[in-house]
């Protein structure tokens, strides 16, 4: 029996344990990994505030690793091939899946969070049409990017056409600063970003906010409003708590659309008056598709997305307690937790 590690989040707590290195089924690939990414997610999991995520649970799902062998029904990931994952698990039969929108399938699971393995490991098994090849120009950091900057590409593309646009940007964590990158590679007219941290305001102005405002200052929809000249024709809501949900229907009023991007710990209410009467559009966004894994490729190999702007520290795997802590300090972009690289 070979052992290896894996990380394990229990309540206050998160474990490195021995475990068995897992043997690939016929159409899977056992996953060599170099580097995996600290989402705002496993900080929402590992504290018990994620609404889907029971503890303990093992996380890593932004995952870049190599093929060390393949099942026998696997083609196309020989050993030593480059991949990051594709963490969705759909069925592949269910009504959503069927026509194309496998992010939102009907019985998804979801590797890296409540599912039996996840990326902060030695190694781990996944079957290999969760997998991507990376290109050889980006290096391992870069490409562990690719999945957390889906997300925003994904909202930014279910927004329509944001050339021109004025937009306003809810919240400069990892995700609103990713999407604040996006809407810029997309041509907005007009951003403004809103977070209650100095620091991840000048951040939003270094990745070309034009205005930025504090969260807690006294009427920010109506700061961000003059900023942007009127209402914004979408809000990116990256917060997702009642106060940013407030925020961002009085900045979408009237007529405009309120994405929202972040997870939700729990409900809000809606001043459904104001959302019927002023025509405002509430859409959620959940995950990605593989064209989005394909825009953000392109985004990080053209450098639209800098690497050296989003992963500000690394941590070793035997620190990971650390790299959660730092990722939760307010004082990081993206962390990420390196397992074997060279
Ligand atoms: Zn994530
Ligand atoms: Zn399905």
């Amino acid at each position: 029996m070979t052992t290896m590690r894996r990380v394990v989040a229990y309540p206050g707590r998160i474990a490195v344990e021995p475990v068995e290195v897992p043997i690939p089924g016929p159409d899977e690939a056992l996953v060599r990994v170099l580097a995996a990414g600290v989402c705002g997610s496993d900080l929402h999991a590992a504290h018990g505030r994620h609404p889907f995520v029971p503890l303990p649970y093992r996380p890593g799902h932004e995952v870049v690793g190599i093929i060390e062998t393949a099942g026998s029904a696997v083609d196309g990931y020989p050993p030593g091939s480059r991949v990051i994952v594709e963490p969705d698990l759909p069925c592949w039969t269910c009504k959503m899946c069927a026509s194309g929108r496998e992010n939102l399938c009907e019985n998804l699971r979801f590797f890296g969070c409540g599912y039996p393995q996840g990326g902060m490991a030695d190694y781990f098994t996944l079957a290999a049409n969760r997998l991507h090849h990376v290109p050889d120009a980006l290096d391992d950091h870069t490409a562990a990017l690719i999945e957390p900057l889906s997300t925003p590409v994904h909202a930014v593309r279910l927004a329509g056409d944001v050339a021109g646009r004025s937009v306003a940007v809810l919240g400069a964590g990892t995700i609103g600063l990713f999407t604040l990158a996006v809407l810029r590679a997309h041509g907005a007219a007009t951003i403004v970003s809103t977070d209650p941290n100095p620091a991840k305001r000048e951040r939003a102005r270094a990745l070309g906010a034009d205005v930025t405002i504090d969260a807690r200052s006294a009427d920010v929809a109506g700061q961000v409003r003059g900023a942007l000249g009127g209402s914004a024709d979408i809000v990116f809501d990256c917060v997702a708590v009642q106060s940013s949900l407030d925020q961002a229907i009085a900045i979408a009023d009237k007529g405009g659309t309120v994405m929202v991007v972040g997870v939700p710990a729990a409900a809000v209410t809606v001043p459904l008056p104001i959302v019927q009467d002023h025509q405002i559009r509430i859409q959620g966004s959940a995950t990605y598709l593989p064209v989005d894994y394909a825009e953000s490729t392109d985004l990080l190999s053209r450098g639209v997305v800098r690497t050296q702007d989003f992963v500000t520290a690394t941590r070793p795997l035997d620190q990971v307690a650390e790299a959660f802590e730092l990722a939760s300090s307010g004082h990081h972009v993206k962390v990420l937790v390196t397992v074997g690289e060279q």
